[in-house]
């Protein structure tokens, strides 16, 4: 039996070919797959694409992610893989929010674009969809497939998505993992990093899509000379509940006066804040310096090596779930889809 995958595109720029009457860039019709690619015929799979409203990935939001999670359970159990066609410019985001809203994932979903449209000669996103769905489509020698997990694929490498950012608006290897290894490398072969994936779930935990996730969360990311009046403003809006808050080097904070009581009297209120690093590559250890321990204190929560992307949708998703104090803490104070290591 040839693998069945799902391709839903949901635009970008991997979406767009010259059209050869204006010369302008237009969108494709991904339902036409296979005349615009017929080499597509000798992958050993069946394809079929469902279309999602295409949109400029800068659009995308959390209600998108629901319903892209939506789609893909409500396809679960006829396909057995996912690639999913995004921009670039939120993929990490929305990859990261997927990760978080399915869980008990038993299947591949691939996301990739590109940076240069598909019908454009020098494309990578030929290349980047071929190996989507080769991806997508792997099984191991039990014929369990090879990355139960939602993944990113992007030149030549495999990555767990919620590790990633988009960290070149020009070069083709526009993403980066700092702080974990790909799950793949594709050269003649495709490697797969076997250590590095997530095993699967086991059969009797149903797949699970959750949501709504909370909105009233927020990105701070500090630098010198923050405006004491304009973070007072910024903190104080009553429904906020979650702040990813970008600090210096290894979770390093102002450890003035005024910061760190209006970062405490913030978390008193209800409020959790999660630090993690402005640097790409490394973790947050609140242990190391004295600016760092000062939040420790305050009980600001440590993210460790999160990606901003994976904090905040983590955040949306576990707030979303209105639990107790309790059991909010457990959830973000832990690692729940591999997304940082303690
Ligand atoms: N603006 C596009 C998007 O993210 C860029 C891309 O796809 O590369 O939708």
């Amino acid at each position: 039996m040839r693998p069945e995958i799902l391709i839903i595109y949901t635009g970008g720029t991997i979406g767009m070919k010259t059209d050869s009457e204006t010369g302008a860039l237009v969108p494709f019709d991904f339902s036409g797959i296979y005349e615009e690619f017929p080499s597509l015929r000798r992958l050993n799979v069946e394809l079929e694409v469902r279309t999602l409203g295409p949109i400029d990935s800068s659009n995308v939001t959390p209600e998108r992610w629901e319903e892209l999670a939506g789609v893909i359970r409500d396809n679960y159990e006829r396909y057995d893989g996912f690639v999913v066609l995004h921009g670039t410019d939120t993929m990490s985001y929305t990859a990261s929010a997927l990760s978080f809203l399915i869980e008990n994932l038993a299947k591949p979903v691939v996301f990739t674009g590109s940076q240069i449209p598909i019908g454009v000669l020098r494309t990578d996103g030929r290349e980047n969809l071929i190996t989507a769905i080769e991806i997508a489509a792997a099984r191991d020698a039990a014929g369990r497939p090879r990355v139960p997990e939602v993944s990113l694929y992007f030149q030549n490498r495999l990555f767990r998505a919620n590790r990633t950012s988009k960290r070149s608006a020009e070069a083709l290897n526009a993403f980066r993992s700092y702080n974990y290894p790909p799950l793949a490398e594709v050269g003649v072969n495709i490697a797969y990093n076997t250590a590095a994936i997530l095993p699967a779930p086991s059969p009797s935990e149903p797949l699970r899509v959750g949501g709504p996730m909370c909105r009233e969360v927020m990105i701070l990311k500090l630098f010198p000379g923050m405006d004491p009046c304009l973070l007072e403003r910024m903190l104080s809006y009553e429904k906020l509940c979650g702040v990813v808050l970008e600090t210096f080097g290894s979770g390093n904070a102002p450890t003035t006066e005024w910061f760190l009581e209006l970062i405490g009297r913030t978390i008193a209120r209800g409020v959790h804040v999660l630090n993690v690093t402005q640097c790409g590559g490394g973790a947050v250890s609140m242990e190391l310096y004295e600016t760092g321990l000062r939040l420790q204190r305050i009980g600001v929560l440590c993210g460790y090596d999160l990606t901003t992307e994976a904090a905040v949708t983590k955040l949306m998703y576990v707030l979303g779930k209105n639990l107790p104090r309790e059991r909010t803490l457990d959830l973000l104070r832990r690692s729940i889809r591999g997304e940082f290591t303690a």
